[in-house]
């Protein structure tokens, strides 16, 4: 069994080291993939989707700098892994998942976990989680082609949100955004590869390869 968590050299926050070593990843990915659940890549979890790499949901997380009190969106709930994550370290968590059979199976693993902080929504990640708003930290894992307006509009003042940004898998960009005085501030922490963020409509056309 490797080293739990893995020894990230730029990962330093010990809450989320702490958090990663609590969350089981092995509950999240499909039985036979189970022997991989704590290598550090990501793993096939149906329907075409993946649950990310641990180094990245980490690296997500960290540049959130949650505390106890704060209220986070998360869309793309996939596996559920980085919810359970955002839960351990925030107040509350409002995930939104397009594919309703994935939520479906996250949602019974977070249950079965014992978490009573997340707020689980099957609908279109793009229009965010608008009654709810503003969040102190968005988090989007998969790739929008282009900004979601609706998302920025939803942050709080002094939020933060991560998000990977690009059109094709080979030029994506995760950035770090945060909002000071109503500006937006962008920070590139790098290149990275994510399934799209696709619109609902696109699910019924089978253009989303599941
Ligand atoms: N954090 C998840 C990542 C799953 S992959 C994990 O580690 O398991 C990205 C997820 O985003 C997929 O489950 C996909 O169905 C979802 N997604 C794609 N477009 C979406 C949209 N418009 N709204 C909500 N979720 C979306």
């Amino acid at each position: 069994m490797p080293t739990w968590p893995p020894r990230w050299t730029d990962i330093t926050d010990p809450d989320v080291l702490a958090a990663i070593e609590r969350v089981p990843r092995h509950r999240f990915v499909p039985k036979h993939l189970q022997p991989y659940a704590y290598d550090d890549r990501p793993l096939p979890i149906g329907s075409g989707q993946t649950i990310s790499q641990p180094y990245v949901v980490a690296l997500m997380t960290q540049a959130l700098q949650l505390t106890p009190e704060s209220k986070v969106l998360e869309i793309g709930t996939g596996s559920g892994y980085q919810t359970a994550i955002l839960a351990e370290l925030a107040k509350e968590v409002y995930t939104v998942e397009v594919r309703p059979e994935l939520q479906e199976r996250a949602k019974r693993i977070l249950e079965e976990l014992g978490y009573t902080n997340i707020h689980f929504r099957v609908g279109d990640g793009w229009e965010g989680w608008p009654e709810e708003a503003p969040f102190d930290a968005i988090i989007v894992t998969a790739a929008a082609p282009v900004w979601p307006q609706a998302l920025i509009n939803q942050l709080a003042e002094g939020g933060r949100m991560v998000i990977p940004v690009g059109k094709e898998d080979w030029n994506q960009i995760l950035w770090l955004v945060t909002k000071v005085d109503g500006n937006l501030i962008k920070e590139s922490l790098g290149p990275v590869r994510f399934v799209p963020l696709i619109k609902p409509a696109e699910i019924q056309d089978g253009k989303d390869g599941s």
